[in-house]
């Protein structure tokens, strides 16, 4: 949410990753303390198997399971820098001609990232994105995800076609010696267990419901362009305005000095962007111009509370009434509120108790999102075609973009400013 959060979740992956070069070098394999409760002695040893077949010479390999990290590490540009850099500082420690790295959350394996890495760096290969189906569409569980994106990797690295996904198809389970979860050992009357079984099997959560969303948006393919935004909030004058001279507080009031830090870390992101994408204002892709509509709103608003408190200043050592001063106060309003879903929604913000799985979230939504979720489905803003000039844009959610406005948003709980600062702009030569 602040600055402090944000370190201490750079500090948390910095433990993360301390743990994990100890962990490999005795085994390839990592499995988080914390996971090994939930998994069966079946889902180990398929782990175990698949580590074990994926040794090859001159090829190492690295498996992380690791349990569900909190945001904004969970956030998808957090995660995939910090296993990226992982993946690369694994690679150059082995000193191979390439080194296979796969990262998994052992409760969604959705969010698996498996990374081919060369001297050049890392690389996902194609076939190996993070949201891994099966041949029947269906979201695989850990213990076939892992072989499943180690034998991409293999195949990637020797030159050969990728292995076709593997069959899997909870629907089948029950039907005899079909049965997955039986097979598996999944069914072992632990209800904690159980749940956790049942979110690898049956992809609740997340990652299904993503998995929906994109399947939903397959027919898009062209670029989400609206809300214009430019034009509708006078975003190039207001951009200017926000990178003008902010006005120092005259007063030595830490809350006044505090709210000036945060003015500039907002003209900070605000240039970062504007450097990083100098076509914001008029680029088909919309997702630039929310991020600099997001900042200016907290630009406008730091500005007229400095001002107001300037204004009761001056009401107290010079003649202006306090009527004034207090008019002046008022004006300034409340600090803006941002939808949880998409930080441009501003109407009618209130928080919203969000269930998903077991988990119930209290986040803020815009009235029209409250609006779908009530209804019982998600908001539809969500998805937005992967890029343009490909002939089949691939739909995924705006905030898995290189978008600078996906940093604070589905997912992540930092201001965008504050987000910036620590990420940069997103698109500034990051993979
Ligand atoms: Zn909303």
């Amino acid at each position: 949410m602040n600055a402090t959060t944000g370190r201490t979740q750079a500090e948390l992956l910095e433990r993360l990753a301390t743990r994990l070069q100890a962990s490999w070098e005795r085994d390839p394999l990592f499995i988080d303390p914390n996971v090994t409760p939930g998994l069966t002695p079946k889902q180990m040893t398929a782990l175990r198997r698949a580590s074990a077949d994926a040794v090859e010479p001159g090829l190492p390999h690295f498996i992380a399971i690791v349990p569900t990290l909190p945001i904004p590490a969970r956030s998808s540009d957090g995660w995939t820098r910090f296993t990226a850099d992982l993946a690369y500082t694994m690679h150059e420690k082995t000193g191979a001609d390439r080194t296979l790295v796969v990262f998994t959350e052992a409760e969604s394996a959705a969010r698996t990232l498996a990374y081919l890495v060369d001297d050049n760096g890392p690389s996902i290969p194609t076939g190996s994105d993070q949201l891994q189906r099966s041949a029947s569409g269906d979201f695989l569980p850990v213990e076939l995800a892992v072989p499943h994106h180690l034998g991409v990797l293999l195949a990637t690295a020797k030159g050969n076609e990728p292995p076709p996904p593997p069959d899997f198809n909870p629907p089948d389970v029950g039907e005899g010696d079909d049965d997955y979860i039986e097979a598996m050992g999944l069914d072992n009357g632990d209800p904690d267990a159980l749940v956790f079984a049942a979110t690898a099997v049956a992809a609740a959560g997340l990652g299904a419901w993503l998995l929906r969303r994109r399947t939903k948006y397959e027919w898009r393919t062209t670029l989400t362009t609206a809300p214009e935004l430019t034009r509708a909030h006078n975003l190039i004058r207001r951009c200017e305005r926000s990178l003008s001279e902010l006005p120092e507080p005259v007063t030595d009031d830490e809350a006044q000095w505090s709210l000036f830090d945060r003015g500039r870390r907002v003209q900070n992101a605000i240039a970062a962007i504007i450097e990083t994408h100098p076509g914001w204002a008029s680029d088909p892709d919309f997702s630039h111009r929310h991020a600099i509509h997001s900042l200016t709103r907290t630009d406008a608003w730091v500005r007229r509370s400095l001002g107001a408190a300037s204004a009761r200043l001056a009401a107290a050592s010079v003649r202006l009434t306090a009527a004034s001063a207090k008019r002046r106060a008022d004006e300034a309003g409340g600090e803006p509120q941002f939808c949880f879903f998409f930080p441009s929604h501003d109407r009618d913000i209130e928080p919203f108790a969000w269930t998903q799985g077991r988990t119930t979230l209290t986040v803020r939504l815009c009235a029209d999102c409250r609006r779908d979720l009530n209804a019982g489905h998600e908001p539809e803003c969500l998805m937005v075609p992967k890029n343009t000039g490909v002939r089949k844009a691939r739909p995924i959610p705006y905030f898995q973009r290189h978008d600078a406005y996906a940093l604070s948003g589905f997912g992540s709980f930092a201001a965008l400013e504050d987000a910036v600062a620590e990420y940069g702009a997103p698109g500034s030569g990051q993979r």
